[in-house]
């Protein structure tokens, strides 16, 4: 019954998806034939087969940090975000917590002394009181967490059982603050949802395919045997996203094509993906390599870093914070590390934010020029995030001059914003695609069918519309 109640609202998803239940519905397919897609029989039909199986579709989403937990409720038959939020400074006299969509969020002060309490919180608000989207915690089908590092051991993601979890811990030393939060926030769950199945989805795993040649760096070899020092690549769910839906928006066989993906948010990575596979990726070691971001310096010279501990002082510690936290774009417009701030200030005609601006243009362009290089071309360019998605002043910069490639940006389509697109011109050789990334819904996708125990089934190419 419960079942039953809570498949009605998800039953008008379109017919690709229920091509994904094909082992189940050779007897569906029968029962269906004849009734019209959508129509109340076939909805009541498909309610129905639902309920047999006994398939609850709400995963939650779960990105813990060092003091916050961000979290979505996805149902993943028709990728419908039924409640997020997400609860800031934990462990802090200050803690908040903002839950609702758009204009639709409502935030709460109240203690949050850890990430089990603001676990507690969330799971609150998402089964009682007004804004309640479920019943209770049966009602959540899985959870998926989002894991920073996964390191050599993850090759996709996992379902998260005891070993899992100290390979997780065993990482923390390559990425402390977000593998350590990232266990807090699955020690939550363990302890308030006990029956729930949860799934790790790593931000490394999509390059564990990297050729080795693409992966080592050229210092003694024994650094890589000694501490794993090597490139790992991150925002690798995002990535996974953009390929699938480039392949669809294409028409072709992600197999089949070469794609280069820029994800330009507050944090910054291309890759090259040569026929489905990643053969290099900006990121490397730590998130701190490749581009320049909103805070963070991106690849330099590292004779700079002995440098200025040399002349300065500075300890591990400090430098870490100076390039992590305290460069890139606020680093050399001296304003923000958010792009609109920078983009007002340079058309006012501030120096340092022109050349913030600039140097942001430079360093996209150098590396989609680095990627054409390695797959002698390619079938597409991908712009995703914050700024790849909304702003055209830098899609104009970074594709400015690029007439004899044959890359063309087209001046009108790239003022457009918000949803999926080409922006290319139709003389362009390479089409130049914008799509909304959705790593939750990755997550929430992996979690589902590595529960379920299938692969595949509910492919990102049939959800591009956000
Ligand atoms: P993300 O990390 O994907 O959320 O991206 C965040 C960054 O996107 C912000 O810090 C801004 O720099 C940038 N961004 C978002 N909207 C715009 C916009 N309309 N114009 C320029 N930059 C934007």
């Amino acid at each position: 019954m419960t079942a039953t109640i809570l498949c009605m609202p998800f039953v008008c998803v379109y017919a690709p998806f229920e091509a994904l239940f094909l082992p189940f519905t050779s007897h569906r397919k029968i029962a269906c034939s004849g009734i019209r897609r959508g129509s109340f029989l076939r909805k009541i039909v498909s309610a129905i087969d639902h309920s047999r199986r006994g398939l609850v579709l709400n995963i939650l989403v779960v990105n813990a940090g060092s003091s916050s937990l961000k979290y979505q409720l996805v149902n993943i038959a028709n990728n419908k975000v039924l409640a997020k939020g997400l609860c800031e400074r934990v462990g802090s006299e200050q803690s908040l917590h903002k839950h609702g969509i758009d204009e639709n969020e409502f935030v709460y002060k109240l203690p949050l002394p850890d990430h089990t309490a603001a676990m507690r919180v969330v799971l609150d608000i998402l089964s009682t009181g007004p804004n309640a989207v479920i019943k209770d915690m049966n009602d959540i089908a899985a959870v998926g967490h989002r894991i920073v590092h996964g390191g050599e051991f993850f090759k996709e993601s996992a379902l998260i059982d005891d070993d899992v979890i100290s390979k997780i811990d065993d990482l923390a030393e390559l990425a402390p603050l977000h593998n350590k939060a990232a266990l807090a926030g699955i020690n939550a769950c363990r302890a308030l949802m006990p029956d729930t199945p949860m799934v790790a989805v790593f931000d490394t795993s999509f390059f564990q395919t990297l050729p080795q040649y693409s992966y080592m760096y050229p210092i003694p070899y024994e650094y890589y045997e000694k501490y794993g020092i090597r490139k790992y690549g991150f925002h690798g769910t995002s990535h996974r996203y953009l390929c699938e839906r480039a392949a669809a928006i294409l028409g072709e066989d992600l197999n089949e094509i070469r794609l280069i993906t820029c994800h330009l948010g507050n944090g910054c990575s291309i890759t090259a993906v040569d026929h489905g596979r990643p053969i290099d990726t900006t990121m490397g070691f730590t998130p701190l390599d490749g581009l320049m971001m909103g805070t963070r310096s991106g690849s330099i010279d590292p004779a700079i870093v002995t440098f200025l501990m040399d002349h300065e002082g500075y300890t591990p510690e400090e430098m870490n914070t100076i390039l992590n936290k305290e460069s890139g774009l606020l680093g050399i417009s001296g304003i923000s590390n958010d792009l609109r701030s920078v983009r007002e200030a340079s058309d006012a005609g501030d120096p340092r934010a022109i050349l913030a601006y600039e140097m942001y243009s430079t360093r996209v362009k150098k590396y989609i020029g680095q990627c054409l290089a390695l797959m002698s071309g390619t079938d597409a360019i991908v712009l995703s995030a914050g700024v790849g998605e909304n702003c055209d002043k830098m899609r104009r910069m970074i594709f400015a001059g690029w007439q004899p490639l044959g890359i063309i940006l087209d001046p009108e389509k790239n003022k457009q914003r918000g949803f999926e697109r080409i922006i290319s011109s139709d003389k362009s050789k390479v089409p130049i695609i914008v799509i909304p990334t959705d790593e939750e819904y990755m997550i929430a996708r992996d979690t589902y069918n590595i529960v379920h125990n299938r692969s595949q089934i509910v492919p990102a190419s049939h959800y591009g519309t956000k």
